[in-house]
């Protein structure tokens, strides 16, 4: 048997096609085709919220942070189990992350390790929705009005999410996507922030684009300012067309990647609940589109060996960034660290075949019976 992939994108003819038509136009920056997937984005997401695409995830995290204004001497509070990304975002302002507990059910960051961890420093939460379930925000949200702090959501793995009948995006104050080759949909790279806060939308605008004011508006007619303002620190972190155009694609294939998705979640669960040693996150899979499926195991590290020997790739997200040199403030998180020995990342992805999905539940089966 081929190797199976823990993760991949999935494209079809109709990006290679989309691509193909920007390549003729020669307008491959950015202009009308990113208008376009914002607006097409913004429909999709049903709200009157203006959409901002950028280039990659990181980007998005990061020019909504600097929209804040934050910078050396602030702080922001993030759960320690999160891509590096997170943490990234946060140190490129000058501000500090600080790294935070994560509850053990579902890994997003727990309200009362992050109470504990305000001062007066303290200006905002990067609420991560890990494994794409924002399951906790409204604590985090209550705790973050009681202490006048700003709410990021890196929802880099939950496009498409719902969650009380709302999609991500549509709702709270800052909430950042990442189109990368492997997330939910893909732009080939790419991010889009969101927010209720008109006029940080109208600043990010600005800062991806060098910080040259209202060039936004221009480049989607094809044109660019010539005499103008800036005022604030800028980046070269705007969307092309090229990737517009695979974004566009990819989002009319959404409905179909989310009911894989779910399938997939779904038989995992049914089909490995009867082995004591393998627990699941308690999420609302009917209400997700699952990015990553992520199961704890005491065996982890065995398992894992395993299935790599039967060439199934599989995956930790992730390991705490406490412990990583940059990120470390010389505190333990013991929950985190517990819980990062148990997680494992079984492949999920829309290409994966019902067939290999068997291969790889029938192969931690055997495992567990102890054949082989
Ligand atoms: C993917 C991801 C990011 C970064 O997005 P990129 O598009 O890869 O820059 C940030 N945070 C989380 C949780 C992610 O999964």
């Amino acid at each position: 048997m081929k190797k199976i992939r823990l993760s991949k994108s999935s494209i079809s003819q109709k990006e290679k096609e989309a691509v193909l038509e920007v390549l003729d136009k020669e307008f491959l920056g950015m202009g009308e085709e990113v208008q376009k997937f914002e607006k097409k984005i913004q429909k999709y997401l049903d709200t009157d919220r203006d959409v901002v695409c950028v280039n990659t995830g990181t980007s998005a995290l990061h020019i909504a942070l600097e929209g804040l204004g934050l910078g050396e001497g602030d702080e922001v509070l993030v759960p320690t189990i999160t891509y590096v990304a997170s943490f990234q975002a946060v140190s490129a302002t000058g501000a500090t992350p600080v790294p935070c507990e994560i509850d053990p059910n579902t890994l997003f960051i727990d309200v009362e390790d992050a109470k504990n961890r305000i001062t007066p420093n303290t200006k905002a939460i990067m609420a991560v929705h890990y494994a794409s379930s924002s399951k906790g925000i409204e604590e985090i949200c209550r705790l973050a009005e009681k202490f006048n702090l700003r709410v990021i959501e890196d929802a880099a793995q939950a496009f498409g999410c719902f969650r009380n009948g709302k999609m991500v995006g549509a709702i709270g104050d800052i909430v950042c996507f990442s189109f990368d080759g492997i997330k939910n949909i893909t732009s080939g790279e790419g991010g889009a922030v969101v927010s209720s806060d008109k006029k940080l939308i109208q600043k990010i605008r600005d800062i991806r684009l060098l910080g040259v004011e209202k060039d936004s508006e221009k480049r989607y007619q094809g044109q660019r300012s010539w005499d103008f303002d800036v005022k604030h620190q800028g980046y070269r972190y705007h969307m092309s067309n090229i990737m517009a155009a695979i974004g566009i694609a990819q989002l009319d294939r959404l409905e179909q990647f989310k009911e894989k998705r779910q399938e997939i979640a779904k038989r995992y669960i049914e089909q490995l609940s009867d082995i004591d040693e393998v627990e699941f996150l308690d999420f609302d899979y009917e209400n997700i589109i699952p990015h990553i499926f992520v199961i704890k195991t005491q065996q982890r590290d065995q398992l894992r060996e395993y299935l790599l020997k039967h060439n199934i790739e599989v995956g930790i997200h992730y390991k705490p960034n406490h412990l990583l040199t940059k990120y470390n403030l010389g505190y333990s998180l013991p929950i985190a660290e517990k819980v990062y020995e148990k997680i494992l990342t079984l492949p999920c992805h829309f290409d994966l075949s019902k067939d290999e999905q068997q291969f790889i539940i029938n192969t931690i089966k055997n495992f567990y019976r102890g054949s082989e």
